[in-house]
């Protein structure tokens, strides 16, 4: 927060700021001071000698302050295009949460909470043998006991399970995001939640509960996947990974030991995607050919402060390596990559890296840059003082995300498919969540029209 904000710009400059006024003159001072690691002293005395606010009448002083600002801002879209105010979001800065959950490492249950409907399953005796001595309390239902239990944003990652019977959405597309293109992905719904705590993660703004939810009736799962598949002719491409970590939790609930043999008999490419290296199950079963194990990765100076509590990229490698060793298909994801000072070398770095560890072809490659809602900037800052990622080029899209502008999305992408072909030319790269015109604009990817065939291939 800025003390003295409103009188230092009003005596400053002669002029008096309104109320909303001063909330975007405070935004964007505070992200112009993260941004660029200067104090508000000198950054006045770039905004007097720099700008012309002292020449302006006083109806336009705020104007220019703020034209100003913006450009500071946002160097590189003001470099390359106009940029246009209405996709700048500002929202209102608020004090970081002192009290927010950290989580740890080593992923150790606070309390478990079982429907009684689920009290004899496969995954509650996996989590009785792992955790003998942490309390278990049976419910009716999880959903009434966090309906009658108000959790604040700060208890978002409390270690609690809740194990259910669930009964809805055991599968269902991609939604992928509006006025972009879909890449015929669909989700097998494998629990909510996640032991890690990535800035950046969407599920941040989605939960109103803490802790992770489990699903204990797998076989019902799998009958409404059998009718599910029976209307499918050509191989789907099926994932765990949208609302958990498929693995993180792997070693605890065993899950991968029942879904690899189900899906091993499937018309599928069933993919389990991790930021683990929880891969002790894997390595005992025979890897079936239309299994896929990938990793999210990113250099690991972001994994330290932005992923928090996953692997380090060397784990993440050496468990690929392993995985990949025992004859499984292995794929990469670098998602979300973050447009930081540096970036290329980071990037490049982790590619060379990724290339000594494992031997392509691989599935695939999926490239995706930093996105969000809006909402989940403010709930990021506040959980995550110490991040700066969402003081990037961050501008709302069609969609009404927040994105890097298109022309810094191909430079990003073209880059990254340079630094992965220069090792090989084989494996499909894919974009996730990009409109045509990105799509179209960079080149060496599976094209468009052809990505369920290209990437489905059994
Ligand atoms: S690993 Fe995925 S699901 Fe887990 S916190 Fe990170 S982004 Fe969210």
């Amino acid at each position: 927060m800025l003390n003295n904000l409103k009188s230092t710009i009003e005596n400053n400059f002669k002029f008096r700021l309104n109320k909303n006024q001063l909330a975007e003159t405070e935004r964007l001072i505070f992200e112009i001071i993260k941004r660029e690691k200067i104090n508000l002293k000198k950054l006045l005395i770039f905004l007097k000698k720099n700008s012309n606010i002292d020449k302006c009448s006083s109806g336009n002083k705020f104007s220019t302050l703020k034209q100003t600002l913006l450009e500071l801002r946002f160097p590189l879209t003001q470099a390359a295009e106009r940029i246009d105010a209405q996709r700048v979001f500002l929202n209102k800065l608020k004090l970081p949460l002192r009290d927010n959950w950290q989580v740890n490492k080593d992923f150790k249950p606070l309390k478990i909470f079982v429907e009684t409907k689920a009290k004899e399953s496969y995954i509650i005796n996996n989590l009785r043998k792992k955790f003998p001595k942490i309390e278990t309390e049976e419910v009716t239902s999880c959903a009434e006991y966090i309906k009658k239990n108000k959790f604040t944003v700060s208890e978002l990652k409390k270690p609690f399970i809740f194990v259910v019977k669930e009964n809805c959405d055991f599968i269902k597309i991609c939604p992928c995001t509006k006025g972009h293109l879909y890449c015929g992905y669909w989700i097998f719904n494998l629990g909510f939640g996640c032991p890690f705590d990535c800035s950046y993660c969407f599920l941040q703004q989605y939960s109103n509960f803490p802790g992770i939810t489990l699903p204990a009736n797998l076989d019902n799962f799998f009958e409404r996947c059998d009718e599910f598949l029976a209307q499918f002719k050509k191989p789907l491409r099926i994932g765990t990974g949208e609302f958990c970590d498929s693995l993180a939790l792997d070693d605890i609930t065993e899950y991968s030991k029942k879904i690899i043999p189900y899906f091993a008999k499937k018309n599928v490419l069933f993919e389990l995607k991790t930021k683990s290296s929880s891969i002790d199950n894997l390595l005992k079963i025979t890897p079936p050919s239309n299994i896929v194990i990938s990793w999210s990765l990113n250099p690991q100076s972001i994994i330290k402060t932005e992923e928090k509590a996953t692997a380090s990229l060397k784990l993440r490698l050496e468990a690929a390596k392993k995985v990949q060793a025992t004859g499984f298909r292995v794929g990469f994801h670098f998602d979300p990559i973050i447009h930081i000072k540096d970036w290329p070398k980071l990037y490049k770095e982790v590619i060379d890296k990724l290339y000594a560890y494992c031997k392509p072809p691989f599935s695939w490659i999926s490239l995706g840059t930093l996105r969000c809602h809006r909402e989940l900037k403010g709930i990021s800052q506040v959980r995550f003082p110490k991040s700066d990622i969402f003081y990037g080029e961050l501008l709302l899209g069609k969609d009404k995300k927040l994105r890097y502008p298109n022309f810094l999305k191909v430079e990003i992408y073209q880059k990254m498919l340079e630094f992965i072909r220069r090792h090989d030319k084989k494996t499909p790269i894919y974009l996730c969540m990009e409109d045509n015109e990105v799509w179209s604009r960079v080149k060496g990817l599976v094209p468009f029209s052809e990505i369920e065939n290209s990437l489905a291939k059994l």
